[in-house]
């Protein structure tokens, strides 16, 4: 009986964590713009809903958050951390693209009625996954359905139309892609320190996630070194200023994807050969390569073999 008093106490405790503000450390990467780096765990067991960059950037009139992570909790912690920085009224949240460990903090912030803002495919994108990340969410985080809220944008982006918004004398503009690490990229540009956000359109350190298309995904990237940001902030990974070898090393990681998983389906390899042996040239280079890897030959290599 006592153990399992014991058990329920520490489920009990560990739910309110996910749900409370516990302290998280942002660092001040540009005047003004603050990054908090999740950790490179894995969506499955041990996930604590704090595995991506999000952050916020203050201008002369508001503040903007860039993604908000995988729960409340991680969402409830940005604000706390804003509110010890600046009185000024957070007038937008925005979000990267759709994937739940960049989305799940939105609700922290409705209090302070900001506008979300996110790509033109992603309401649609966040009801279609919903069911599946309230079970994950339960699954991993122990957080119900009822508490797994989502808060849609309703200042949408369309493909090749940018648009800007103005935090005081801070200029942010936004720019949403076609389809590439997911069908809902968006990346964030602060002119006045030409600093990018690019959410998942750049991993560094951890394994490339290829949730969209794997040549949208490639022309991406080559955009992105077009436009010589003068520091880039990945979805994952410590920001930096060396955005071309960030870009280069993804853009590397995916050619051989795209390379060798033709070489496969031309001659004859199946898929589960094909997620024994691709890609290996990779394997060193990244963390949490093995399960990432797998995962990322399953979803291109039967799209490939319809192309
Ligand atoms: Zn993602």
């Amino acid at each position: 009986m006592a153990i399992i008093k014991y058990l329920c106490s520490l489920l009990i405790a560990f739910h309110s964590l996910s749900l409370s503000a516990k302290e998280i450390n942002f660092i001040e990467i540009q005047p003004g713009m603050f990054v908090h780096q999740g950790s490179h765990f894995d969506v499955d067991i041990g996930y604590q809903g704090d595995i991506c960059n999000v952050g916020f950037i203050i201008g002369n009139e508001a503040v903007a958050v860039i993604d908000t992570g995988g729960s409340l909790g991680v969402g409830n912690s940005i604000l706390k951390e804003i509110k010890k920085r600046t009185n000024l009224p957070i007038r937008y949240v925005i979000n990267t693209h759709v994937h739940l460990d960049h989305i799940y903090g939105n609700a922290a912030f409705l209090k302070e009625s900001p506008v979300y803002v996110g790509h033109i495919e992603l309401p649609k994108a966040m009801r279609f996954r919903k069911d599946f990340y309230e079970q994950t969410n339960l699954k991993y985080l122990n957080i119900t359905a009822k508490e797994s809220i989502q808060v849609p944008p309703t200042m949408l982006i369309s493909i090749n139309a940018p648009q800007e918004i103005d935090l005081g004398d801070r200029i942010l503009k936004l720019d949403a892609y076609s389809i590439a690490h997911t069908n809902t990229d968006l990346v964030i540009h602060d002119i006045q320190t030409n600093t990018a956000w690019v959410g998942d359109l750049v991993f560094i350190e951890r394994t490339p996630v290829i949730d969209g298309n794997i040549h949208g995904f490639i022309s991406a990237l080559e955009s992105l070194k077009k436009q010589q940001y003068k520091m880039i902030v990945p979805g994952h990974g410590t920001p930096t200023k060396n955005g071309i070898l960030a870009i280069n090393k993804v853009k590397t990681y995916l050619q051989t994807m795209r390379d060798e998983i033709k070489e496969a389906i031309d001659s004859g390899l199946g898929l589960q050969e094909s997620i024994k042996t691709l890609g290996q040239s990779e394997s060193g280079k990244w963390e949490l390569f093995d399960v990432q890897n797998a995962r990322n030959i399953n979803i291109v290599y039967p799209m490939m073999e319809w192309e």
